[in-house]
């Protein structure tokens, strides 16, 4: 369905020297920086999969959105989606297609959000039966009935971003392109938004592509990441496995009968010491064994209590990002 072959991405950027002298030189000569924005990247999606696309600020994700939804063009390689160029056969491809970015308004600030979808529903052509259909069932799914009046400028971040993605599947796209619709809403809106894309997708096949920052969304969405960095792919494949290989250490807490000004452990790292409590966490060269840190820390210490915990996403996520160098 989706299938991106080499795709490269090179940005000229034009530079100027500071001050007035360089400003007049550059009226004559330009001078240019290129960036390369993404370096083959190449993937395949099936229809109805939802794939999270992550990476670090500046990896080339939003970049890889604004191909596949024909923005931009590729400077070298080929993106075809259901056999459609995005750019080249713009007009019919649209229609297949929906996209929310989350940084940038896609419906109109000022006018009710109603006026907007009537605008979409014109523009794109949707027959009326298929567009009340569609308004009164993503109404209802993303709680929309109380804004529809309302312009986005008198909205929360959530509210516009759950107006947003109406707007994007009025016209029954098949692909929904989402870069970052999470990015800085509040927590209920991000459980409405996910639950919503996951119902989307299990009852009409909808295929996501999305970009995030947030390893929940991933975690709550999908099983299937693409990690980008520094413009090339470096993973693709299950988020599970991530999590396995990445999470592998386990913070400790210990209670302690008294208090002891230091606390060494083979194989593990002191995080803290705060009267009878400490912290450690297993290095990563050690696979954590409750047995044979109770024995450890026995020979040395006595202990009262001891508790662990199974490391965040978020730092699971930290790890990953570490061990690629990005
Ligand atoms: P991400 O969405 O992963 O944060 P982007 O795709 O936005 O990354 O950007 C990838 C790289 O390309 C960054 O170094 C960014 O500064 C650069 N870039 C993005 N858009 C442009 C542009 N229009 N002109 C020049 N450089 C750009
Ligand atoms: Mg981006």
């Amino acid at each position: 369905m989706i299938k991106l072959e080499n795709i490269s991405k090179t940005y000229k950027v034009f530079c100027r020297e500071k001050g007035l002298r360089a400003a007049f030189k550059s009226l004559f000569k330009r001078k240019y920086k290129t960036i390369e924005a993404l370096k083959n990247v190449s993937f395949e999606v099936e229809e109805g999969e939802i794939v999270g696309y992550i990476g670090p600020n500046g990896a080339g994700k939003s970049t890889t959105i604004k191909i596949m939804t024909g923005i931009i063009s590729p400077t070298s390689g080929t993106c075809l989606i259901n056999g459609l160029n995005p750019v080249k056969d713009r007009k019919k491809y649209v229609s297949q297609i929906g996209a929310v970015f989350g940084q940038r308004a896609n419906l109109a600030w000022d006018v009710p959000v109603i006026d907007s979808y009537e605008l979409l529903r014109d523009i794109y052509k949707i027959p009326n039966s298929e567009y009340e259909k569609n308004l009164q069932n993503l109404t209802e799914k993303l709680d929309l009935a109380e804004l529809l009046h309302l312009p986005i400028r008198q909205m929360s971040l959530g509210q516009r971003m759950r107006c947003e993605i109406a707007g994007a599947l009025l016209h029954s796209p098949k692909i929904l392109f989402l870069d970052e619709p999470t990015i800085g809403l509040d927590s209920i809106s991000k459980l409405k938004v996910r639950e919503f894309i996951k119902q989307m997708n299990k009852e009409t096949k909808l295929t996501v592509i999305l970009t995030t920052h947030d390893m929940n969304d991933i975690d709550a969405l999908t099983n299937r990441i693409i990690l980008i960095g520094k413009g090339q792919k470096l993973y693709d494949g299950s988020f599970e496995k991530i999590k396995e290989e990445y999470s592998k250490s386990v913070l400790v807490k210990v209670q302690m009968a008294e208090v002891y000004d230091k606390v060494e452990i083979k194989g593990y790292e002191t995080l803290s010491v705060n009267g009878i409590e400490v912290e450690l966490k297993n290095l990563p060269e050690t696979t954590f064994s409750y047995v044979k840190l109770v024995q450890e820390l026995e020979k040395k210490y006595k202990i009262v209590d001891i508790s662990t915990t199974a490391l965040e996403l978020e730092e699971v996520i930290y790890n990953l990002y570490k061990e690629y160098e990005l």
